[in-house]
């Protein structure tokens, strides 16, 4: 009999969760909106529910061996399940998030830091395949990174490894709900998109209308693209040079953008990191699309299972 593992992520829009296969085969999927000020003992429920809709889809083939999450929280080397940092979904704070899910599932099970698992995912079956040493930025309402070092995903003593989002670019630069000014996020992510085209005086709803407009040709957009790219590069140059890796991926719902960026954001690090590593580091975009997190959970539930 076939065995599978579910893997799960917590998303401050949406819950969701995927039944894989030892390969990486997403066999079923299933999500909901995470509940506004949700709390530990309705998550408990919630991940019931998303397992019932996971098995229905796969009608009952097959035995689950463990469970993976990405949460987005900092998600330490060892990790002891108490959730300490939500800014997105506060209610959740002091969770023990391990507890709740051996009661809920009773296998063994496995918690990652979302960018992280989204890193880990590509590098398992995505862009960053066979590759030693890679960057994965993931770029939506806001920034988040996961590092994968000589094959390894850096978590971190404190599960900071790889949180690349609140580098600073800007130091006078706008103020950041971490509590410093001028990092990446304010200048790179969705919101901040939304944000520059708006004091440009192109107004939109989101970071989809601007590049509606770049594809029209509306100069305020495309300034506002390469804006974006410079600030992003100049984050990526400085880690070009740190870590030296082999390829950085981006991944998340602004890739979508990419001929509005890409370009810029490549010369922008070519014109300000060491030039070897610069020419080492490929800059690509992810292949796994909004799957790369869960597979990157679904990897962890897989090793936890092994061990
Ligand atoms: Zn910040």
């Amino acid at each position: 009999m076939q065995s599978y593992v579910l893997a799960a992520d917590l998303g401050g829009t949406n819950l969701r969760m995927a039944a894989v296969s030892e390969k990486g085969a997403i066999l079923s999927h299933a999500l909901m909106p995470t509940p506004d000020a949700v709390s530990s003992s309705q998550l408990g429920g919630l991940l019931d529910q998303l397992a019932e809709e996971c098995r229905d889809g796969i009608k009952g083939v097959g035995q689950l061996s463990a469970v993976g999450m990405g949460v987005p929280a900092p998600v330490p080397a060892n990790f002891d399940g108490i959730l300490t940092k939500l800014p997105n979904i506060r209610t959740l704070q002091g969770t023990d998030l391990g507890l709740l899910l051996k009661e809920v599932f009773n296998v063994p099970f496995h918690i990652e830091n979302d960018a992280t698992a989204a890193a880990i995912g590509e590098h398992w079956l995505g862009a960053t395949r066979e590759i030693d040493s890679s960057i994965c930025v993931t770029l939506g309402t806001g920034i988040g990174g996961g590092l994968i070092l000589n094959g390894q995903p850096l978590r971190g003593r404190d599960g900071s490894g790889g949180e690349m989002g609140h580098i600073c670019v800007e130091p006078e630069g706008h103020p950041c709900g971490c509590g410093s000014r001028g990092c990446v996020e304010q200048y790179a992510s969705a919101t901040a998109i939304t944000r520059i085209a708006n004091e440009k005086g192109l107004f939109t709803n989101d970071a989809r209308e601007v590049y509606t407009a770049f594809r029209k040709g509306d100069s305020r957009a495309v300034e506002t693209f390469s804006t974006m790219a410079r600030y992003l590069g100049i984050m990526l140059a400085g880690l070009v040079n740190t870590i030296n890796p082999e390829r950085i991926v981006l991944v998340g719902g602004v890739t979508a953008a990419w001929d509005a960026f890409a370009a810029d954001l490549e010369a922008e690090i070519a014109n300000r990191a060491y030039e070897a590593p610069a020419l080492r580091a490929k800059l690509v975009r992810g292949v796994l699309g909004d799957n790369a997190g869960i597979l990157g959970a679904a990897r962890g539930a897989i090793d936890a299972w092994l061990e």
